[in-house]
């Protein structure tokens, strides 16, 4: 009895992990078409400074306008845009339009800083260093004004090819984060030796922080050691007053979270940045 219960518990998984596969699969055609489609957008999170909010620039996020689905969130389909290449020119499209938009931002002045994620596939591929620089040239933009956010395992791969990428895109001037940082298992020692300007605290840390009996210890040794080795420490994931103040406390400059602004769309962000005096990092 128990043998056909089982039996028929793996048919029932058996099916259900079809429909995972068939659904993935309609998933990557439709992700294929979409970009061609527009259906693909970028919303802008708001950066501040964390003393007296002012504004220090955003981060562009991907959004999917799914025809039948609604809108979806990167967490949807950046994997299966990561497990399939399509990455590769999504990550395309989103880092010149997110410069695109930065140049019709900027117009008064080149002040205004827009952070892009960048996946492995992308950094790896040998492109990209060059479709970078491009980005930067046909929106006429400064490469001061581009942040690259890329996650700590890209980086602690440690591949040549993946260290010398980023080693152009700093002498170009662009600035470069390591994005959800404290997550990897950085070793320090080769931290100290990346060229990385920034450490974005994930915000698994951020959220324990004000919690009973969490008093910021680890977001404290993160700024230790981002002092040690010169690199600026950014904050993500800001959704409670008391988060907010023990950042101020330690000294943290910049950061973002639902507690300051939402992502938003691009006609909002606008007019946050018209209502802004505009600080540089
Ligand atoms: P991320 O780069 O760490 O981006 C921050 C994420 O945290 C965003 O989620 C943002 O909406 C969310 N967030 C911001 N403030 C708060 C807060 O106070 N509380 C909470 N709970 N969440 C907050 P989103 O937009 O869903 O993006 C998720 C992740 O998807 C991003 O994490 C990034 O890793 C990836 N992603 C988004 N756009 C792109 C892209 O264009 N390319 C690549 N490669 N990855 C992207
Ligand atoms: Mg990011
Ligand atoms: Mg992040
Ligand atoms: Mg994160």
């Amino acid at each position: 009895k128990a043998k056909s219960k089982g039996k028929a518990q793996y048919a029932m998984f058996d099916a259900s992990l079809h429909q995972h596969v068939a659904e993935q699969l309609l998933l990557e055609s439709e992700l294929r078409r979409a970009l061609g489609a527009g259906e693909i957008y970028l919303d802008y999170q708001p950066i501040y400074t964390l003393k007296d909010k002012r504004l220090n620039g955003f981060e562009a996020l991907a959004r999917w306008r799914h025809p039948e689905r609604g809108i979806m969130e990167p967490a949807t389909f950046i994997p299966l845009a990561e497990e399939t290449g399509l990455i590769v020119p999504l990550g395309n499209w989103v880092l010149r339009e997110a410069c695109r938009q930065m140049r019709e931002w900027s117009k008064g002045g080149d002040g205004l800083r827009m952070s892009v994620n960048v996946s492995s596939l992308q950094l790896n591929d040998h492109e990209f260093v060059g479709q970078v620089q491009r980005a930067i040239a046909e929106a006429g933009i400064l490469p001061t004004q581009l942040t690259l956010e890329v996650t700590e395992s890209i980086l602690m791969n440690g591949a040549p090819e993946t260290l010398a990428a980023l080693t152009s895109l700093r002498d170009m001037g662009v600035t470069l984060s390591i994005d959800d940082f404290g997550t990897g298992y950085s070793s320090l020692s080769y931290l100290a030796k990346l060229p990385i300007d920034q450490l974005k605290v994930d915000r698994s840390f951020i959220e324990k922080m004000g919690e009973e009996g969490d008093n910021g210890e680890i977001v404290r040794a993160i700024f230790t050691l981002g002092q040690a080795l010169s690199k600026q420490v950014f904050a993500e994931g800001i959704e409670t007053a008391k988060q907010l103040s023990l950042l101020q406390e330690l000294g943290c400059e910049f950061g973002q979270g639902f507690l300051l602004s939402h992502p938003v769309n691009a006609e909002r962000a606008g007019g946050i940045l018209a209502e802004h005096a505009l600080v540089t990092a």
